[in-house]
């Protein structure tokens, strides 16, 4: 295949229409709902057209596979650079991205050094560069004032953190939080929160079990931490609160149309689901109540984002006294898979699957992708719903090679496209890396 040739807008004012370089054909999520199409895809991997296309291009019929928008998954911890305990890499994690169905990750600022700066942002934007297997956007941190102008400028978002983690040991003083997200509402970035508010957290007796740990890290802090957001933020602020764990959350934030995520792991499992150190996350699973209240309100299509919180740590580490243990589970290759057998087994409508997992984020974080649809980027899966699995930690690609999901049903992509080109095939990944650093496109006109 010839590389298509670059005009400029002078000497070409009326560009002739691209021709298709291929038409993916079959049923397709188009315009919310299921339908037979053929899509015309560009030799640079962008929709041409959704419906009949006329053309002699090689054609790739789906047969009983669906084709799907690529998901983005707004909240991974690929840990690099970092130290050799934290057991990943930009490479290894948009590899398991890939074969789950993601063509574009959030990754988070609190890496080893964290992203305060341009000097680590740079560092970052280069680690991924010819290692990436999918987009990467970039978060920083705005801990540093004097960095947040050159930062944005940079940055793909902001991550504020409003309870001590990683890397990242104080957050923001409060009598200075109102400042902060009023100038990160003129910077104009999409700013993701987590919602914790530390004054809230008890330290009466050590957690030795997840059940404790929700007692440790209340859903007092949480809601406390939303309605400080919610009072502080100025509307022009483009606000998203991560890992939401409770229904009461989903609730206000609607009320304020603020957008948000909820996990995998906050919805499908609870605080009794294992008694280890493995299920420890920030926030903590909830009971069982809550968590059924969180996933009812998901399927009404009242969360409007999902995303993984993807934090592989090594099992040496998670088996570690539990108050030692770090917080955190792998997930980025199973989010979609999990919510594809949810959408199989008939409880998860597919439109609000599409829409929290592939349309929201991806316009959240102003990216052209996330459906099928003329001018959109070409990041599509073919999934056959009849390729039910279990998840088995011995097959999936996570270098910490464990999962709190463990026999779980799961669907994975059958294929995946990125840019047009086939980045897995039967499941497995055969692409070579071409993801690059991606900034939203309202932030690139700012620049
Ligand atoms: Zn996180």
């Amino acid at each position: 295949m010839t590389p298509p040739v670059r005009r400029s807008r002078t000497d070409d004012p009326t560009p002739a229409p691209k021709p298709a370089a291929w038409v993916l054909a079959g049923r397709a999520f188009v315009r919310g709902r299921l339908q037979s199409v053929e899509i015309g895809i560009s030799e640079d991997g962008t929709i041409l057209s959704v419906g009949k296309v006329r053309s002699d291009a090689p054609r790739h019929d789906v047969g009983e596979g669906v084709i799907l928008p690529s998901a983005t998954d707004l909240h991974v911890h690929f840990r690099e650079p970092g130290t050799a305990e934290h057991v990943e890499t930009i490479a290894t994690g948009t590899t398991q991205a890939a074969i789950g169905g993601v063509a574009l990750v959030g990754e988070m600022p609190n890496t080893d050094p964290p992203v305060t700066g341009v000097e680590t942002l740079a560092d970052k934007e280069a680690r991924v560069h010819g290692q990436a297997a999918i987009d990467v956007l970039l978060y920083a941190s705005p801990t540093e004032p004097r960095s947040l102008d050159r930062l944005a400028t940079r940055a793909g978002a902001f991550k504020l953190y409003l309870s001590p983690t990683t890397e990242i040991a104080s957050p923001p003083d409060p009598a200075e939080l109102g400042p902060l997200l009023a100038r990160l509402a003129e910077l104009g970035l999409p700013v993701s929160a987590h919602a914790e508010d530390p004054t809230h957290f008890s330290s009466s007796s050590e957690p030795r079990n997840p059940v404790d740990w929700d007692s440790a890290r209340p859903p007092a802090s949480e809601l406390a931490a939303i309605a400080t957001l919610l009072r502080l933020s100025p509307p022009a602020l483009r606000l998203h609160v991560a890992h939401v764990t409770l229904p009461e959350s989903v609730d206000r934030l609607r009320a304020a149309g603020v957008s948000f995520e909820a996990t995998p792991h906050h919805l499908l499992l609870s605080e009794r689901s294992r008694a280890d150190a493995l299920t420890k996350v920030n926030p903590p699973l909830r009971p069982e109540k809550t968590r059924r209240a969180l996933w009812e309100r998901f399927l009404r299509g009242e969360v409007p984002c999902v995303a993984s919180d993807h934090a592989p740590h090594s099992v040496a580490s998670k088996e570690r006294p539990f108050p030692l243990a770090p917080s955190g589970m792998p997930g980025v290759e199973t989010l979609l898979p999990l919510l594809l057998a949810a959408v199989r087994s008939g409880s998860l409508g597919l439109p609000v699957l599409a829409a929290a997992a592939c349309d929201r984020p991806a316009r959240w974080l102003g990216q052209p992708h996330g459906r099928i649809a003329p001018g959109h980027r070409a990041h599509l899966l073919v999934v056959d719903f009849r390729q039910r699995t279990r998840i088995d930690a011995r097959r999936l690609h996570a270098p910490c090679a464990w999962t709190a999901f463990e026999g779980w049903e799961a669907i994975f992509p059958r294929e995946h496209y990125f840019h047009g080109q086939k980045i897995v095939a039967d499941g497995e990944y055969v692409g070579r890396p071409a993801g690059v650093v991606v900034r939203p496109e309202f932030a690139s006109r700012r620049r």
